[in-house]
């Protein structure tokens, strides 16, 4: 399957990822010893490509990618007596908790840099192998990406250079999935409580054989998780459509897992933000699959008569003014 973003090589299918996700980001018997840079305190010196670098696995320490980028600022008159940590967010291509500093091999990484212009941004993706993709961070790091509501302005990151196609790999009790996301455009998502609440729905019977409405989905990884669950039904909404394309894209790769196939696709449709909902995809096999791009509050046709109203705002935003709409579409709502 082709990148959307980049028609590049970025996607993999799920089955895929999870067979190397384990040794993805390990050392190899020959890799060079761990730097062991300090990440808050001033780096002297530049270094380039090959620096580090294993001459067996081809793989580089994460801090020492990270020390090239900052040589190439400092070059450019940027940074120059910063740290490590200042150059900026380093997310791994496919996100998965791993308890050591990953090793990182061609396209490993997306950067998400304060300090950065274009012209620098296209010469990191160039001199620097393990970089995918770089991304300007707009705005306060505690402002989300994507929408608030249909009423507000999207706020959203720059892509740079490169490719912000990424995954992220959520382990669950019930199984594992591969959600793949452009992170100049979705909300960049560091909890696991959410899946943690996933896990005790599932241990109470509640998803099995359900008609689940996502209405905040996003890339679909809570919506989705239902579906593998034993959901019978799900209907994935969101007000924001890069995240939806996602959400169709992450059906597309974890079909197998999921045990259903797309078989109906709107795939001409541009509009940006959602007022009264609009069906986008439709998916079927082992459970029934709807993805719709509107605003929860006009959702009732569609959804009606469903048994869990999942709702996952923003941090920012209170649920509560939300709440009277899922009450009318299904018997319970849960906030995550
Ligand atoms: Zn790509
Ligand atoms: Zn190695």
């Amino acid at each position: 399957m082709k990148c959307p973003t980049c028609n590049g090589d970025c996607i993999l299918p799920a089955q895929k990822v999870l067979d190397d996700i384990l040794s993805m980001y390990m050392a190899c018997g020959l890799c060079p010893r761990d730097p062991m840079l300090v990440k808050n305190a001033p780096i002297p010196g530049k270094i380039d490509k090959n620096f580090g670098l294993c001459i067996n696995c081809k793989k580089r320490h994460l801090d020492i990618v990270i020390w090239n980028v900052l040589s190439i600022l400092k070059e450019k008159g940027f940074l120059q007596d910063a740290a490590l940590r200042e150059v900026g967010t380093p997310l791994i291509s496919f996100g998965y908790q791993i308890p050591y500093p990953p090793r990182l091999n061609e396209k490993n990484l997306v950067l998400i840099m304060d300090s950065v212009t274009k012209d620098i941004a296209i010469e990191i993706v160039e001199k620097v192998p393990e970089v995918k993709g770089v991304i300007k961070r707009k705005g306060l790091q505690s402002q989300s990406i994507g929408i608030l509501d249909t009423n507000s302005s999207p706020h959203t990151y720059e892509l740079l250079s490169g490719c912000d196609m990424r995954c992220d790999v959520i382990s669950s009790l019930f199984g594992e999935l591969c959600i793949y996301k452009n992170q100049s455009l979705i909300h960049i998502e560091f909890n696991n409580t959410k899946i943690t609440k996933m896990e005790e729905l599932y241990l109470k019977g509640e998803l099995e054989n359900a008609i689940v409405v996502d209405g905040f989905c996003g890339p679909g990884t809570l919506g989705l998780l239902c579906v593998i669950a034993g959901a019978k039904k799900v209907i994935l909404n969101d007000a924001w459509l890069p995240a939806l394309k996602n959400t169709i894209l992450n059906i597309k790769v974890n079909s197998s897992i999921l045990g259903i196939k797309i078989n109906f696709e709107n795939a001409d449709y541009d509009k940006l933000i959602a007022d009264e909902p609009v069906l986008l995809a439709r998916a079927q096999g082992k459970s029934e699959v709807f993805v719709y791009h509107g605003d929860i509050r006009k959702l009732d046709t569609a959804a009606k008569g469903s048994d869990i109203c999942l709702i996952d705002t923003f941090p920012s935003v209170n649920p509560a003014r939300f709440m009277a709409a899922c009450k009318d579409i299904a018997g319970k709502i849960i906030i995550i």
